[in-house]
């Protein structure tokens, strides 16, 4: 990288979920970094809007492009990725943030709701990462960042099937790791503690956790913003982390080794 050259300059960057929260803090720390920034979302109107929200700051809309992707379908997902690589000539990192959370006592847990969050948070990080990773072997480079969960490495009662994803896409994480190792291919996962979005806003509204017994659990003592989720995601898509992969950066202020 030569002096003054952002990390990120001119790669091309996907990233599910991207309509708000995570994901659009993320689409906006590649950008910043210098990258042309692909942004999906199951909402296609609202990831239409953040891409030209951003767009205004980083860039102009040549260097944004916004599509409606259910990452629970393979035609959409596939339909995506082969357009993006078709426009900018490849796929340099895809970012795996879409997810969902249901906070539900296991025992009165339909089939259909376990699947869904399954075939949401785990197999939409795997259409999604087989579809990007065929381009990325063929390149012979590329980063994959999983959004993962703290959810994934402790009981927390009533997110059985949240929980089973997350521990699932770190599992993912190292296998893909090791499969792709030698064509260049780096994966690696970011399980973030308590992030201010509405997907925590929504738990704390409808009771499902409490802020106060939350924030006595965390050393530091507050929740995070998203931001620090998207420098993290920057840090693993660069060379700055060009020796690491299969690998789970917490990022959650302390909360994974407090006791
Ligand atoms: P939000 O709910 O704020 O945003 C999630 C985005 O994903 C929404 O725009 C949502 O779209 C989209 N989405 C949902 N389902 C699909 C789908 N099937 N296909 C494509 N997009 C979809 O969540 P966060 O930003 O908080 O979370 C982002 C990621 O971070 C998730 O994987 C989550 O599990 C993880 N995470 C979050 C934590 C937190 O504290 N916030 C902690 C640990 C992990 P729509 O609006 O249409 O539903």
């Amino acid at each position: 990288m030569s002096p003054g050259e952002r990390p990120l300059h001119d790669r091309v960057v996907l990233v599910t979920g991207a309509a708000r929260g995570i994901g659009r803090a993320i689409a906006e720390g590649m950008a910043a970094a210098g990258a042309k920034v692909a942004v999906s979302d199951a909402d296609g109107a609202a990831v239409e809007a953040t891409a030209r929200e951003l767009a205004e700051g980083f860039g102009g809309p040549e260097r944004w492009s916004a599509q409606a992707v259910d990452v629970t379908s393979d035609e959409q997902v596939a339909a995506w990725v082969d357009g993006v690589r078709d426009r900018w000539g490849r796929i340099d990192v895809l970012v795996n943030n879409a997810g969902i959370q249901l906070n539900q006592a296991s025992a009165e847990m339909s089939t259909e709701a376990w699947q869904r969050v399954l075939d949401v948070d785990l197999s939409g990080v795997f259409r999604c990462s087989r579809e990007a990773g065929r381009i990325m072997l063929g390149q012979g480079s590329g980063a994959i960042v999983n959004i993962s969960s703290i959810a994934a490495r402790f009981g927390m009662a009533r997110r059985l099937p949240y929980a089973v994803s997350k521990a699932g896409v770190e599992a993912l994480t190292r296998v893909l790791a090791v499969e792709w190792a030698e064509a260049g291919v780096r994966v690696n996962a970011i399980g973030p503690g308590y992030i201010e979005t509405d997907l925590v806003r929504h738990a704390f509204e409808q009771g499902h956790i409490d802020r106060e017994a939350i924030v006595a659990k965390i050393p530091m003592g507050r929740l995070a913003q998203p931001r620090s989720i998207a420098d993290a995601a920057v840090f693993l898509a660069s060379d700055a982390a060009d020796y690491l992969s299969g690998q789970v950066l917490y990022v959650d202020g302390g909360y994974s080794v407090f006791k």
